[in-house]
């Protein structure tokens, strides 16, 4: 029996998604296939449906990685998945498994890891086909649309904040408080961290505050590096740039406390000067973080599960994708959009 499903497609890079209808795939050997229930949208899809990035993806192809559904189908020799489990299909798709990166439980920078939504199709589609070793174990408890963000936005600020090395009651600045930041924001508060909150937004400021951040530094004007030094009493232990402006990363460096860590984890498309004086005499560390690791995401759907991090989430359906797009492009979308599956019913 051959069945369709509704997809949002990237025909071709900058264009709109076309919606379209395909068959629904069938699993292989070692797949799975997920009835999907909900599937955030990351401002990674718009720099994946813009080909922003020096390594493009692959038109026609089906953006999203926060997608969570139901595992309706298994292919020969799936062991780790059953039918009936919910499942998220992240950006981390799959790795070789055997490699330096794989063997250390650095998977994520895996030379042969294929990406969700990005070199695999991925979660703006009614069914996902995916590896069931790499998949996301939705806990008990968790709603599919509480869960989508955290299997991007929430694991990749999670793990980031990790990469700073600031400890308990040491302070944090977050630059940006989009989907990423506002998660951020959370996780930080419940590893004991305190949190300095920056964006160009003044309702997204206020939501940080409500999120727990102690302080916020507008950057819309600029120079906010040396108001966040002021306002962490020397410069931030950790800083984790989750912004999708480039002027946001040299900030960053000037926010940094000396001997602290700057996290690079924003990617909007192209370069930024690095002070060298600064960061040699400082001694900072500069570093970047890319999502996270299976076991980083076990971890922060933890968090979630126990009710110490909440996604603030608004619901649309599929086919309003490119008027998300428009807003996220624009900087208008509160916190993370999801689009809701049953919608479609
Ligand atoms: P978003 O659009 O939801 O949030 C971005 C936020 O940055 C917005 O609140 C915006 O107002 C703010 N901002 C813009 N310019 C700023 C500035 N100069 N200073 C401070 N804040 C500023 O986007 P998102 O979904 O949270 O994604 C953020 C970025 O992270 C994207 O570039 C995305 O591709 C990237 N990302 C990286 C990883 C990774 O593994 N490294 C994972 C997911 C997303
Ligand atoms: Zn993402
Ligand atoms: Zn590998």
């Amino acid at each position: 029996m051959s069945r369709t499903m509704h997809v949002a497609v990237v025909e071709q890079l900058g264009h709109p998604l076309a919606l379209q209808e395909w068959a629904v795939p069938d699993p292989g050997p070692g797949q799975i296939l997920i009835k999907t229930e909900a599937c955030g949208v990351c401002h990674t899809d718009l720099h994946a449906a813009r080909g922003d990035w020096p390594v493009k993806p692959a038109p026609p192809f089906i953006p999203g990685h926060e997608g969570i559904g139901v595992v309706v189908a298994i292919g020969a020799d799936v062991t780790r998945v059953k039918e009936g489990d919910r499942v998220g299909v992240p950006w981390l798709y799959s790795a070789c498994g055997h490699c330096e990166h794989c063997l250390s439980g650095w998977e994520t920078v895996c030379a042969e890891a294929q990406f969700g939504g990005y070199t695999r199709n991925g979660g703006f589609a009614e069914f996902i086909l995916a590896d069931p070793s790499y998949v996301a174990h939705i806990p008990d408890g968790l709603s599919a649309a509480a869960a989508a963000p955290i299997i991007c936005a929430g694991v990749t600020t999670y793990k980031g904040l990790k990469q700073t090395g600031a400890r308990p009651g040491e302070w944090v600045a977050i630059s940006g408080v989009g989907g990423l930041g506002h998660l951020a924001i959370q996780y930080a508060k419940a590893m004991g961290l305190k949190v300095c909150a920056i964006d160009i937004d003044l309702a997204k400021l206020e939501h940080a505050r409500r999120l727990g951040a102690d302080a916020v530094v507008d950057a819309k004007d600029g120079g906010c590096g040396a108001a966040v030094m002021r306002a962490t009493d020397g410069g931030a232990h950790g800083v984790l740039i989750t912004a999708t402006s480039l002027d946001a990363f040299a900030e960053g460096i000037a926010m940094t406390r000396t001997r602290g860590t700057c996290v690079l984890v924003g990617l909007p498309p192209g370069d930024f000067p690095i002070p060298l004086f600064d960061v040699v005499a400082r001694c900072l560390t500069v570093r970047g973080s890319f999502v996270g690791t299976r076991q980083d995401m076990a971890e922060a759907l933890a968090f979630a599960a126990d009710g110490k991090v909440k996604a603030d989430i608004e619901l649309q359906p599929l086919a309003a994708i490119n008027d998300v797009f428009a807003r996220l492009g624009r900087g208008d979308v509160a916190s993370r959009v999801v689009l809701d599956f049953h919608a479609l019913a």
